[in-house]
């Protein structure tokens, strides 16, 4: 045995590129190498670039080198030589990578909530699928490890493609991190690791690698080092790659440190109702405007978010600092710490409260003239539910129920569902509630794989659930069943023709005399429709007769009658909720409604900005539906208005040409 000791010279210690240099000369000797830190009991094997990384030997680190074998000589004065050459890192450092961890960067979106928050960069990559566990038979684990091989030769091969471009595109300096992504592929830390896994646990090769790579992650998001922290998410970027290869599925939901914000390109609402919330401190996205789900789901759950960044999460790594600045529709990467401290003294996280009333006021406001508003609450999520009586809400005015739904093919039971709709009722109290149909496409049903051409005007709400109705029937039973417990109401959404209705009313029809005949306890309910798209506008006196209520959905309203896709900041600019041709819309259901005499809860955001609110009432709504912390201060502006007054300028709205026409209006509101 020889040994020797050295130290760690090179300004990034011994990170990606060094620890590739040090596994390639070590490969070369039949001896076994060992690295042991000085200042503890930290041990890697030298050959093993995975293990060598968990040093987190960063610069004036001292350690030990072991060499153990017939060459051990050679093996080691190979190695001290290496260390002493600062690992022969002869070309510069990559400054591209490495000016991430020292240049702040500022980027602009759009704030969506309240708040400011530093914390520590989770990315968290969406479109990939969910790992799920299988039992593997005896018969079947060798076929299982000979799938697992595959896709690392698979991997591999991608891998050196992508360095090969890499290399052509922009020089060898850049190139180097593809090398160290193919020794992590080739490292027996992870081949044997999984494999094993695969065979002592009779499980699938995803999972496998799935547990694997977890553990490797988690012993780098400790690591105190923050250029060597983040090689953790080379380790991802791996492991990613070779889920996908396995099954076009990667990596989700991983751990959240306590200081968590997630960045990622976009979010499923459900990605975020399945985190654990009480770590996530925020939430910075690509994608996303003021009505996307994801920004209203933060929203409601007082989570600081800015969306809207554009191409952000590519800059990111997992562990770098961040300061999220709702308030100013900002976040900045790697703040230098004048920026940290500046911010100190305004951190302010949005919190569920954003507004304490200072007494708790209940029930119906009326305006100075006499007319009655009930403010009613949109609720996402069960933790919510408590949301509704905090603020004083006229019960839920709608419970966006999809949430529920918690990931992607995965539907809850008749009876897991009727246990939140009966807390539902509860929350709500005399008021009632109104649980919307899964308002949700493609990606929830039984077709996961097939991705529309355009989700927005495909098989989406009410079509979904005429297409799937045993999920529609699951959902409505649970519903009537719940019914019995208090007042509750449904409402089938995205309607757009009198048949839709139709439809769906015939098969709550058919529940309900299911329900009768199994002698199941249960309750009828009013049936309603959501007015979001221009043909429901367009025949809203027909859809009256056929229906007890509407909803009138301003989010999609907008959508659908500008023809702007709400989630896209790319045209954001042209997302105007106060477009005449909305206003119009919405003062023709509300007319319409009034005819039949059946009312209308006006549900979209606009209701929860106060200054629309009050245009909506001159439009002549008097049942509003938002989010629960806004009721406080939507009901303090109207309590100061006289309804007949806001009518005439809700005229002058109707009459005007362009959205900044109602704009400079509602200023004087
Ligand atoms: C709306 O479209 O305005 C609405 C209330 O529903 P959602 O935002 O969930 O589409
Ligand atoms: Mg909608």
């Amino acid at each position: 045995m020889a040994e020797r000791q050295v130290q760690v010279t090179s300004r990034l210690g011994l990170h990606a590129r060094a620890a590739a240099n040090l596994v390639r000369v070590a490969m070369q000797f039949q001896s076994s190498l060992t690295l042991q830190r000085l200042d503890g009991n930290a041990k890697a094997d030298a050959k093993s670039i995975l293990s060598i990384l968990t040093l987190a030997a960063s610069r004036g680190t001292e350690l030990r080198v072991v060499a153990h074998g017939d060459d051990e000589q050679e093996a080691l004065d190979a190695l001290v030589g290496l260390f002493s050459r600062d690992f022969d890192e002869t070309e510069k450092v990559d400054g591209r990578r490495f000016s991430r961890a020292i240049n702040e960067f500022r980027c602009k979106g759009l704030g969506v909530s309240d708040g400011i928050v530093i914390g520590r960069v989770m990315r968290l990559q969406e479109g990939t699928h969910e790992v799920y566990r299988a039992h593997i038979a005896d018969a079947d684990l060798e076929r299982e490890r000979r799938r697992f091989r595959a896709a690392v030769r698979l991997s591999r091969r991608q891998l050196e493609a992508i360095k090969d471009r890499a290399e052509k595109e922009l020089g060898r300096g850049h190139a180097y991190i593809f090398d160290a992504h193919l020794l992590f592929l080739q490292d027996a830390k992870l081949t044997r690791d999984v494999e094993d896994y695969i065979v002592k646990e009779h499980s699938n090769a995803e999972w496998a690698a799935k547990v694997v790579g977890d553990r490797l992650l988690s012993i780098y998001t400790q690591i105190n080092d923050d250029y060597l922290r983040e090689r953790g998410s080379d380790i991802e970027d791996v492991i990613q790659r070779l889920l996908a290869n396995l099954t076009g599925e990667g990596l989700k939901y991983p751990n959240l440190s306590e200081d968590a914000v997630i960045v990622s390109t976009d979010l499923l609402p459900s990605t975020i109702a399945e985190l654990n919330l009480n770590h996530v401190k925020a939430i910075a996205t690509d994608a996303g405007g003021w009505t996307s789900h994801m920004a209203i789901i933060a929203r409601g759950l007082g989570l600081t978010a800015v969306v809207g960044l554009r191409d952000f999460y590519q800059r990111t790594r997992t562990g770098d600092q961040i300061i999220v600045d709702a308030r100013a529709g900002e976040v900045v990467l790697h703040p230098v710490p004048e920026t940290v401290e500046h911010y100190r003294f305004t951190v302010h996280e949005a919190g569920p409260i954003a507004e304490t009333p200072g007494k708790l006021e209940c029930g119906p406001v009326t305006t100075r003239d006499g007319v009655e508003i009930s403010l009613r609450a949109n609720v996402e999520l069960p933790t919510e539910f408590q949301a509704v009586r905090d603020f004083g809400a006229c019960g839920v005015g709608l419970f966006r129920s999809e949430f529920l739904l918690s990931r992607p093919g995965l539907m809850s039971s008749e009876d897991e569902q009727y246990e939140v709709y009966k807390e539902l009722v509860d929350a709500a109290g005399e008021y009632g509630a109104v649980v919307r149909l899964f308002d949700v496409g493609g990606e929830f049903g039984p077709d996961l794989k097939e991705r529309e051409r355009n989700p927005a005007l495909g098989l989406r709400a009410v079509r979904f659930n005429l297409r799937h109705p045993q999920i529609m029937r699951t959902q409505v039973r649970a519903i009537l069943r719940a019914a019995a417990a208090g007042p509750l109401s449904l409402v089938i959404p995205m309607v757009a023709d009198v048949a839709d209705v139709r439809l769906a009313k015939r098969v709550i029809e058919e529940e309900v005399e299911r329900l009768a005949s199994e002698k199941v306890t249960f309750s009828r309910v009013k049936i309603g429709a959501m007015i979001e798209v221009p043909s429901a506008v367009l025949t809203a006196e027909k859809l009256a007769a056929e229906v007890d209520f509407f909803e009138l959905g301003t989010n999609d309203l907008v959508q659908y009658t500008l023809a702007v896709d709400r989630g896209n900041d790319k045209v954001s600019d042209w997302f105007r909720t106060l477009h005449p041709a909305v206003l119009y819309g919405i003062n023709r259901t509300i007319e319409a409604a009034n005819s039949a005499q059946i009312p209308v809860i006006v549900c979209g955001e606009m209701a929860s900005t106060p200054s629309y609110a009050v245009l909506l009432v001159g439009l002549g709504a008097v049942d509003l539906s938002m989010i629960p912390a806004m009721i406080p201060r939507v009901r303090n502006v109207l309590t100061e208005i006289t309804a007949s007054e806001v009518h005439e300028v809700a005229l002058k709205c109707l009459a005007a040409a362009t959205a900044d026409e109602v704009e400079e209006l509602v200023k004087n509101l």
